[in-house]
């Protein structure tokens, strides 16, 4: 009696599992552009990609399922591969507007891949892969970043800017309040490097983020040339 009992106890809870990791469950994804001008200025420097330099825009970082408490699952998925088949109708946009900077130079394949394999197989309940990559795309075009920036006076040319008027600017023109991440040129000036906007777990809405990340900002940033 007592065992039957155990082996229904342990059953259930196999079967509550199973649903609680088959919903992907998390709460809310972060969307992280980045300045190309504050990768390459750094210590580290950068390599262009092997289709040539990017453009003076803001670049895609990734799109990274989190919780509210600021944990966030990763490589959700081992079996679940990045097919770069899977989005050729995407590759010339992504080339565009997710290029990649690490060196040594190449073509994108390996960053898309390690932001798919970390992040995007723990939205896959959500988003399949050519979802997830067009969702990103579609965001990125939406919110217009270095434009809603440009019009309100905020420019990558080298000068400094309050982060409060950056942050500003975003609210004003999306109507959400962003989370600004910084890293440090080759004189250790704080400089914009990333800007993180949070969408529900459909990936379709901007939202108030549940909790705000990012690091390291002075009060004045640089927004260095590209
Ligand atoms: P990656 O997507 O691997 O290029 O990593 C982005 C960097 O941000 C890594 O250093 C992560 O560990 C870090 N990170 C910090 N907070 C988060 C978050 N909430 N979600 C995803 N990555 C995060
Ligand atoms: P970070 O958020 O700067 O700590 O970066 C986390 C990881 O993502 C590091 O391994 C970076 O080199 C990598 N990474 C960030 N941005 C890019 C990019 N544009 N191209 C290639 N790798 C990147």
């Amino acid at each position: 009696m007592k065992s039957s009992f155990s082996i229904l106890v342990l059953v259930s809870t196999i079967q509550l599992m199973t649903v609680l990791c088959a919903s992907g469950d998390f709460d809310f994804f972060y969307f992280v552009q980045q300045w190309p001008g504050s990768y390459c200025d750094t210590k580290r420097s950068c390599c262009y990609p092997s289709s040539g330099k990017p453009a003076a825009d803001f670049g895609i970082h990734g799109l990274w399922p989190n919780y509210k408490d600021g944990s966030y699952p990763s490589n959700c998925d081992p079996d679940s591969l990045f097919e770069a088949s899977s989005i050729s109708d995407l590759k010339s946009q992504m080339q565009s507007e997710w290029p990649t900077l690490a060196c040594p130079s190449s073509d994108g394949i390996h960053f898309w891949t390690h932001e798919w394999e970390k992040h995007g197989t723990c939205s896959e309940s959500m988003l399949d892969q050519h979802g997830y990559f067009e969702t990103a795309l579609k965001l990125k075009k939406e919110i217009g970043l270095l434009k809603l920036l440009t019009n309100a006076g905020i420019k990558p040319d080298g000068r400094f800017y309050s982060i409060k008027s950056i942050e500003e600017a975003i609210k004003e023109a999306t109507g959400f309040t962003p989370g600004m991440d910084c890293n440090v040129d080759g004189s250790r000036h704080s400089q914009l490097y990333q800007i993180y906007m949070c969408v529900d777990s459909t990936g379709s809405n901007l939202i108030e983020c549940p909790i705000l990340p990012g690091r390291r900002c002075s009060s004045t940033i640089e927004f260095p040339k590209f």
